[in-house]
């Protein structure tokens, strides 16, 4: 059984003080739970400050970008390397780095193999623009997507590969893909996978999905058949809420 997964993405959010309110009172409300990682994934400057508190709370730390290059002139930039000290997930992909950023799909790719070459895990993030869902080309984009930052990499180093689905629509605006919509794209990722790689290995990988979660969706969502968590933005910024969604995980497998 694949273990569940809830990560809260706080993008550009917090000062130091709330970021510590936030894990303090998470750390309170949640009890030891074995059926589910959950991972914090703050700004970088929080990262070194919260590490202890967070691991010692029974969360793991993530990041949410990283460079392609390990080190050299890449004057704002924070590399991979210099991150794995200290986290476990770095996310590649994110739409608002695609979208607002530039990102590629080879860019994406880049960085995917950095998070690997560091011995940290991926959490790739793919979806699709609300025009190319409208015009039908969503498996099309997603495929895309998947294809250009996993090919040419093998299983063994894909082995704890977490990809996000994260419709671009749905993502920090209320509206939430119908559950019935984020499996069937699930399950269509797994089947992307099971394409390039093969089925056992699709099966063994985790599939979060992520845009608009919240404690009221999180039960419908965490309890699709290939939805093995959540990537949750605004909802993991106040401690009672995320402490809710993960929560959810246990409306789960039965
Ligand atoms: C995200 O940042 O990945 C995200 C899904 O944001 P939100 O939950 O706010 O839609």
């Amino acid at each position: 059984m694949r273990k569940a997964i809830v990560a809260g993405n706080w993008k550009m959010n917090t000062t130091l003080e709330d970021a510590a309110l936030i894990i303090g009172t998470l750390v309170q409300l949640q009890a030891p739970k074995s059926d589910v990682e959950r991972v914090i994934i703050p700004p970088f400057p929080w990262i070194v400050p919260l590490q202890q508190p967070v691991l010692d709370g029974g969360f793991m730390l993530g990041a949410q970008n990283c460079a392609v290059e390990d080190q050299g002139a890449f004057t704002g930039e924070v590399s991979a390397s210099m991150l794995a000290s200290f986290c476990t997930y770095v996310i590649a992909g994110h739409s608002e780095r695609r979208h607002l950023f530039g990102e590629t799909d080879d860019v994406v790719r880049g960085k995917l193999l950095a998070i690997l070459r560091n011995g940290m895990y991926p959490i790739l993030c793919v979806g699709e623009l609300l025009d190319e869902r409208d015009a039908g080309q969503a498996f099309e984009v997603v495929d895309r997507q998947l294809v250009a930052a996993l090919k040419g990499s093998s299983k063994e180093s894909l082995s704890e590969l977490v990809i996000a689905y994260e419709p671009v629509w749905a993502i920090g605006t209320g509206r939430a893909a119908t559950p019935d919509d984020a499996q069937q794209m699930a399950a269509h990722i797994r089947d992307t996978v099971a394409s390039l790689f093969d089925i056992g290995f699709a099966q063994s990988i985790r599939i979060q999905y992520g845009g608009s979660v919240n404690e009221t969706n999180a039960g419908a969502i965490l309890s699709l058949p290939d939805v093995d968590g959540a990537l949750v933005g605004g909802a993991s910024l106040k401690a009672e809420t995320f402490s809710r969604i993960i929560d959810a995980v246990g409306s789960r497998r039965s």
